[in-house]
């Protein structure tokens, strides 16, 4: 049998394994981060009526540029975020790891680096990997927070052409202040012009307002998104970013031609009609996800302060067996390899109840 190494891949290639997260057949399934909740039937018939009328055109390419789609995350984001902002400023690509990767493509690539805080969302690290980009692993604090001063002395110590600062913070739940993103990015201009990447992909579960203001007057700061988490759309693969219209005119040098379908421009116009009900189910998950924290510290976890729609949670000595543990009561959340802690996204009430109870008999166990 061939094995992947016995192809001529590219060096940096060899050996690793591909991105994922194991996905298992129980009843309670809190571990990608998902929105628990199907999208309300009046949008999947709007869907419907979208998707017929594109498919109608399917023998066309698409939009290459999307402006309709793009004019109406415009809207959306000026509208959520108190920040004016036109379709010269967005860009849309499939999931917002295609917005990272063609990013990386324009700004990373051979002989350049980027850096995040760490632990952070692997994909940064693996998408810089697969476009050629060196990594540097930025640290964070004991509480998972960005000491800023620590953070900068990274910065000036290898000036890297992208920094990524992830708020709020996969796998920990961290929210980034906006006076921490405005200091690194003077650190990362300072030390050469660099791109700094905000991925807000759980921004809508934040307590705090968008870092999506301070794009104003830095172009070379960019805001990414995504409708996989606060629209419940994870299927749809939508992601885009908010940036000086240079930005977007750079990444174009990059992108594919017709890179997003029309059944997916169609798809994700019909869900931004429905904004008003999927932020209300947003609502009720930032209730859910603050009752989680709550609990899981009566029942004496430690756990770090989330502003996502997802807890983290431990400590565990060993938390590949309090995952097992978990696993055994039939509910899925996710080890990302961050020692003693797991992380577990917020479902509805019913499965929240059922990972409650599940990490109460586990901690009885362990005698705690
Ligand atoms: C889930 C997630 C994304 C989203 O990726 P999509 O490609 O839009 O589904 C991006 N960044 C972070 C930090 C995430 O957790």
């Amino acid at each position: 049998m061939t094995r992947i190494d016995d192809l001529p891949i590219r060096d940096e290639l060899r050996g690793k394994t591909p991105y994922g997260a194991p996905q298992l057949d129980v009843p309670v399934r809190l571990n990608t981060n998902e929105n628990p909740y199907p999208l309300p039937e009046p949008l999947v018939e709007r869907i419907a009526e979208r998707v017929r009328e594109a498919a109608r055109g399917l023998n066309r390419y698409p939009d290459r540029d999307a402006v309709e789609l793009r004019t109406q995350l415009a809207a959306y984001l000026t509208r959520t975020t108190g920040h004016r902002i036109g379709l010269a400023g967005v860009w849309a690509a499939n999931g917002s790891n295609e917005v990272i990767q063609q990013l990386l493509q324009t700004f990373g690539g051979p002989g350049r680096t980027a850096l995040g805080f760490e632990p952070s969302y692997s994909m940064h690290a693996l998408i810089s990997r697969g476009t050629g980009t060196g990594w540097i692993s930025g640290p964070r604090t004991a509480d998972f927070t960005i000491d800023v001063e620590a953070a900068k002395d990274e910065i000036a110590a290898h000036r890297p052409d992208v920094v990524f600062i992830c708020s709020p913070n996969n796998p920990t739940g961290t929210a980034v202040d906006a006076q921490t993103v405005l200091a690194l990015h003077d650190a990362a201009q300072a030390a050469k012009p660099s791109l700094v990447v905000v991925d807000e992909a759980y921004g809508e579960f934040s307590h705090r307002p968008s870092l999506l203001a301070l794009i104003e007057g830095r172009p070379n700061l960019v805001v990414s998104r995504t409708m996989s988490k606060a629209f419940g759309a994870a299927g749809l693969r939508l992601g885009y970013l908010a940036a000086d219209p240079a930005v977007v005119d750079a990444v174009q040098l990059v992108r594919l031609p017709y890179h997003l379908s029309s059944v997916t421009q169609a798809t994700a116009l019909a869900a931004l009609e429905h904004t008003d009900t999927l932020l209300g189910y947003v609502e009720q998950l930032k209730a859910e996800r603050d009752r989680l924290v709550t609990e899981l510290r009566a029942i004496g976890c430690e756990v770090t302060d989330s502003d996502a729609n997802f807890v983290q949670f431990g400590r565990f000595e060993d938390a590949h067996a309090a995952w097992q543990g978990l696993l055994d009561r039939g509910v899925l959340v996710r080890d990302n390899g961050v020692p003693g802690w797991l992380r577990v996204t917020a479902g509805t009430p019913a499965e929240n109840d059922a990972f409650l109870d599940a990490v109460r008999e586990l901690m009885k166990e362990n005698g705690k």
